[in-house]
């Protein structure tokens, strides 16, 4: 058990646990992209502990970016979107793979999308390590996922309560 400021956490999923199921999108998105240069985006600052394992593993030439938009405080998804900040790549012409920590209901995925559209990618497929099917509320397509959770909120492997958390090497959920 661990306490981040108020809230106590329980072992939920463990390093090997995460470590493996990054591997094998690895080794899927690899097949998929062979003999392309894909970039991989990831959206900071939850996704890049996963980011930097999934690149390690990634077999084949490929880029790297990172972007950050959302704002997200405390456990409720607040729904309010920043503006997307950081992306100096163009990515015009080339394929793209958004690289998430955790897609929940799916807003900020899909603000990304749209935004990012308008960039004229030679195509555009999502990866996010952690995804709630009970929570999602949108129709894009999520292309490659890590593990899927209950409708639980989570630390650790680079996700945060409150800024504290992200480095868990493996993940917690809140006790109730
Ligand atoms: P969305 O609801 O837009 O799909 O998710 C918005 C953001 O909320 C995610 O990118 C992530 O930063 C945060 N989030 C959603 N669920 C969780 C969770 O269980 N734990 C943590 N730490 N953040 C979460
Ligand atoms: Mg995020």
């Amino acid at each position: 058990m661990i306490t981040l400021h108020d809230k106590t956490f329980v072992p939920f999923i463990s390093e090997s646990e995460i470590n493996q199921a990054i591997k094998n999108l690895a080794d899927k998105i690899s097949i998929d992209y062979k003999g392309e240069t894909p970039i991989f985006l990831g959206v900071l600052n939850g996704a890049f502990m996963f980011l930097g394992e999934l690149m390690k593993n990634y077999k084949g030439n490929c880029e790297l970016s990172f972007t950050k938009l959302a704002s997200y405080h405390g456990t409720m998804t607040s729904g309010i979107m920043k503006n997307l900040i950081g992306l100096n790549e163009n990515i015009e012409n080339h394929h793209v793979i958004i690289v998430e920590d955790i897609v929940d209901t799916g807003h900020t995925l899909e603000y990304l999308m749209n935004i990012l559209a308008e960039k004229k990618p030679k195509s555009i497929k999502t990866a996010t390590l952690f995804f709630k099917p009970d929570a999602y509320k949108k129709n894009i397509k999520i292309e490659y996922i890590g593990i899927e959770i209950p409708n639980k909120f989570i630390v650790g492997y680079g996700l945060d309560y409150d800024g504290l958390g992200r480095n868990l090497p493996e993940v917690y959920q809140l006790k109730i």
